[in-house]
């Protein structure tokens, strides 16, 4: 039986994966690492306590389906727990069936993967920078920034996309990719905070709301999420806009205009707010909000609804100023104008065409021998361990596959 030589371009979640599984099948493994130490981006994940999986991932989680299926198939959540809790972590299983190491501590995960890894008797090259790949006669070269050629039978790029662009992962993979003939797609920062177009978010800067965001393309709602909002000097953040940011941005490449609605009050109807208002008509208006609304949101509140004495008695505001007082609470909507960026980003939505690649294997359409693995693909979740958990998929098929 030949031993394979493979390459690992890579040493982030799905690379160290990938060489484990790899070296496990009787290959000759080497990872090149352009950081001095493997798994940097790792340690970010989860703030800081790495949402390592989902327990109940689906192809659905992903932007397409029908490529992801047979890897999540073969190894999914519960085969990634089991591979985990073999290497010393032990599960913890939060929210949403979202896992976090027992410990709290990404640095956990890159701990038992570097442990493997050395246990393993993988080569591991660090500040070894790839910065171009050939292949001639069946056989890879990948050359490093310091001249240095890696010869190898195969190559696995799990390079990463642009998102979180100091760790490491910028982007440079997608034209190792492209040099090989390979597509990339539109790519733009998913799971990421996003900047409005208002007046008040000075005013409104650190209020923390639990309600209900909906995403706007012409009026009709294209996606609702319900749960933390946050808004900040710049915009607007937490868990819901996360989920929406994709999608928000992908509305934004295309040039369309691009709307929030925030139901502040997602547990009241108009009627409770009507009868509220009924109570409060001896207050000025600005106390009589106290209590309902966020008190930072108030002065905002008040000059959204055209009323420019926030002293003025509740009972002397016309029947319209009413009624604009109470839509602002159950539909409050903002321009969203751009987003964090890929500095802010999670995941880069886009990456190479996976009609290029062999979803059964990972195994590149265009170059034989050449496998890709993770983030690079055109492949991201939604937030809550789906996309490391394709990072793992991905790499244990590649893993798997190259080492044949
Ligand atoms: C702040 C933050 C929090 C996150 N939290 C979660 C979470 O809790 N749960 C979740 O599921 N996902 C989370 N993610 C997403 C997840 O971390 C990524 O999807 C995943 O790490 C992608 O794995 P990867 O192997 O494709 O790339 P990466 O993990 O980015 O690894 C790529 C590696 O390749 C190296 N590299 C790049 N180019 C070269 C080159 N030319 N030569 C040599 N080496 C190179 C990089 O230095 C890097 O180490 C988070 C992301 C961020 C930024």
């Amino acid at each position: 039986m030949k031993h394979q030589k493979i390459v690992v371009i890579g040493g982030g979640a799905s690379g160290l994966l990938a060489a484990i599984i790899a070296k496990r099948g009787h290959a000759n493994v080497t990872i090149l690492e352009r950081n001095p130490k493997l798994g940097k981006k790792i340690l970010a994940t989860g703030n800081g306590r790495c949402n390592y999986t989902n327990q109940f991932t689906k192809a659905e989680h992903y932007n397409h389906p029908a490529f992801v299926e047979h890897a999540l198939d073969v190894f999914g959540a519960k085969k990634t727990i089991q591979f985990f809790e073999k290497l010393g972590i032990s599960p913890r299983i939060e929210d949403l069936g979202k896992a976090y190491p027992m410990s709290e501590q990404a640095s956990s995960i890159v701990d038992v993967l570097v442990y493997e890894t050395e246990q393993l008797g993988i080569e591991v090259l660090c500040n070894a920078k790839v910065v171009h790949v050939k292949k001639q006669q069946n056989q890879f070269f990948s050359t490093l920034s310091d001249g240095q050629i890696i010869k190898s039978d195969k190559v696995i790029l799990a390079t990463g996309g642009k998102a979180m662009p100091g760790s490491g992962s910028d982007g440079n993979g997608y034209q190792i990719a492209e040099s090989f003939g390979h597509h990339i797609t539109q790519l733009f920062p998913s799971l990421v905070k996003l900047k409005l177009n208002s007046p008040y978010l000075k005013s409104m800067d650190g209020v923390k709301i639990q309600g209900t965001v909906q995403l706007l393309d012409q009026n009709q709602v294209v996606q609702t999420e319900k749960g933390d909002v946050l808004f900040t000097s710049y915009g607007i953040s937490g868990p819901t806009i996360l989920q929406i940011s994709r999608k928000a941005n992908e509305m934004l490449a295309e040039h369309l205009e691009v709307k929030i609605k925030v139901i502040l009050l997602d547990q009241m109807t108009k009627e409770d707010i009507e009868r509220r208002f009924q109570m409060m008509q001896d207050k000025p208006l600005e106390v009589s909000l106290i209590g309902l609304v966020h008190k930072k949101i108030i002065p905002s509140m008040i000059k959204e609804a055209g009323i420019h004495n926030p002293a003025i008695r509740f009972s002397l505001l016309t029947p319209k100023e009413k009624g604009k007082l109470a839509s602002l609470m159950l539909d409050w909507r903002f321009t969203v104008v751009d987003s964090k960026g890929y500095e802010d980003a999670q995941v880069t939505a886009g990456g190479v065409d996976v009609s290029e690649i062999n979803p059964l294997s990972m195994e590149s359409r265009l170059v034989p021998g050449l496998y890709m693995t993770g983030e690079i693909l055109d492949i991201d979740g939604l937030c809550g361990g789906y996309n490391l958990q394709w990072a793992w998929s991905s790499a244990y098929l590649a893993g798997k596959h190259a080492s044949i």
